[in-house]
């Protein structure tokens, strides 16, 4: 499927460095190497041992220039990354040096290696399957503790092991199915057909959980972003001030302070979450404060979610009423602030006009009521706390399973309907294909193609 050349490349980031890493795979790997490496004493004529740091110099064969003083490990195949014999000569880290020892490699006849190559090998020489490749971009990429716990399971094959667990199901049905075609004597018995029905559509939904996950994987990933809204002087600083547990706004008396949009990142138990502290919307002849208010609406329109700050100390005001009609359309939390100060608001009245909308009850300025805050807006935004068995991230991924559900939903209909075995085995063929498309069991070249030339070069 590949050539089975030689391919080296530069594995660390171009740049001034302590070290480098100078990486060849194939299998001349070891000769090109043992004509450019010499470590001192009758250590150079032995073989070099597996998986050992060897301490030596890296000398042009063709005039015995010295290059570098590098480490030299050499780690035969199996047992290495790509599951050829793999060289890596760690030197010092600088663009030039790399440069130079990666050159000499290629002259004695490695072959630059492209984008992703050494993972496309440890693929396509079985050592990891496709899903387990794609995570390693994701490893390399991750932004956040999440992203890259989430990466780290699907590296270690935690979501081929799903896929292969849904695969097993589905080939058991396959099996009762086909058999009815090798024997057409064995008709599908009604029960027997209703059965397969029933287990086609558990099978559906297992898949369908997994699709879920998806958005539950975007959302760790590119974190949501949340409007804090409200009229003037309800407390909106001083409730962005103690989610980032700092004075970050100023927080004063007088109403309308808050001109710009504020914006900070924080992370609920690893959720990041964008929040943007908006000027109090009211009616304002103040130019500025107009300004404020008319970049406070545009966020109101484009934020996920709303946290609606009222004064528990104050009764309900017009302008409240108009932000909570608006919330009644938007996902949204109520914040009733100021619970430190007796209490002036009808919550109970509030809470009849706004049913369905999660309610708090905080005080920012004593710190009451946060932790509840918190868990009650992380819900919101994930729609449920009990995190996924196991999360998808990819794209790719998702489409796999969406195809797969799609081809299970009509080979549920088929038999449902009577129709031949062959007819319903070909949709169930179908989904089975689906799913081997995500671990790369079935896949094509060009799949291959995009999925590695997202690597960098090295990897
Ligand atoms: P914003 O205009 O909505 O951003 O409101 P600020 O955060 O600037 O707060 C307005 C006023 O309310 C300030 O004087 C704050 O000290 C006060 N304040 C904010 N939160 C609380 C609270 O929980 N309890 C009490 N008693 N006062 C608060």
């Amino acid at each position: 499927m590949y050539a089975e050349d030689t391919i080296a490349a530069i594995a660390t980031p171009l740049g001034e460095g302590g070290i480098g890493i100078v990486r060849l795979s194939g299998p001349d790997a070891e000769g090109i190497a043992k004509r450019i490496f010499h470590c001192r004493g009758p250590s150079n004529e032995r073989k070099l041992k597996s998986h050992m740091l060897y301490h030596g110099t890296i000398r042009d064969p063709r005039n015995g220039v010295i290059l570098d003083e590098v480490l030299l490990t050499v780690m035969r195949a199996p047992r290495s990354y790509t599951g050829e014999d793999v060289v890596e000569v760690h030197c010092h880290g600088g663009a030039l040096i790399c440069r130079r020892i990666l050159g000499l490699t290629l002259s004695l006849g490695a072959r630059h290696a492209g984008p992703g190559e050494f993972t496309k090998r440890a693929f396509l020489n079985g050592r990891i399957d496709l899903a387990q490749a794609e995570a390693v971009i994701d490893l390399i990429r991750a932004r956040t503790e999440r992203g890259l716990e989430l990466a780290l399971n699907q590296a270690r094959g935690e979501l081929s092991k799903w896929v292969e667990i849904l695969r097993q199901e589905l080939l058991e049905i396959l099996v009762q199915v086909e058999a009815a075609i090798d024997f057409p004597e064995e008709e599908i018995e009604l029960l027997q057909r209703r059965e397969l029905v029933r287990k086609i559509e558990r099978l559906g939904e297992e898949i369908a959980l997994l699709i879920d996950s998806y958005r539950w994987g975007q959302l760790f990933r590119e974190g949501l972003h949340v409007c804090i809204c409200g009229r003037p002087n309800v407390g909106k600083s001083s409730l962005l001030n103690a989610l980032l547990g700092e004075a970050r706004v100023i927080v004063t008396a007088i109403p309308g302070t808050t001109r710009d949009v504020i914006e900070e990142s924080i992370t609920l138990d690893g959720l990041p979450l964008t929040l943007w502290d908006t000027a109090g919307i009211r009616q304002t002849e103040d130019e500025l404060e107009k300004i404020g208010v008319g970049l406070s609406r545009q966020r109101l329109e484009s934020a996920d979610i709303l946290m609606l700050v009222l004064d528990g100390a104050e009764g309900l005001r017009d302008e409240d009423a108009e932000l909570i009609s608006l919330a009644r359309k938007r996902k949204t939390l109520l914040v009733i602030n100021k619970r430190d100060l007796p209490l002036a608001l009808d919550i109970d009245a509030v809470r009849a006009d706004t049913a369905g909308i999660p309610l708090v009850e905080v005080s920012c300025k004593e710190g009451i009521g946060l932790p509840e805050l918190k868990t009650t807006l992380r819900k919101l935004a994930l729609g449920t706390n009990s995190e996924p068995p196991v999360v998808i991230t990819n794209e790719r991924h998702r489409a796999a399973l969406v195809k797969g559900r799609e081809a299970l939903a009509q080979a549920g209909r088929t038999l449902g309907s009577g129709a031949p075995a062959d007819i319903v085995s070909l949709d169930l063929q179908e989904a089975r294909g689906a799913l081997e498309e995500i671990v790369g069991t079935v896949g094509s070249e060009d799949i291959l193609e995009r999925i590695f030339s997202q690597f960098c070069i090295g990897k």
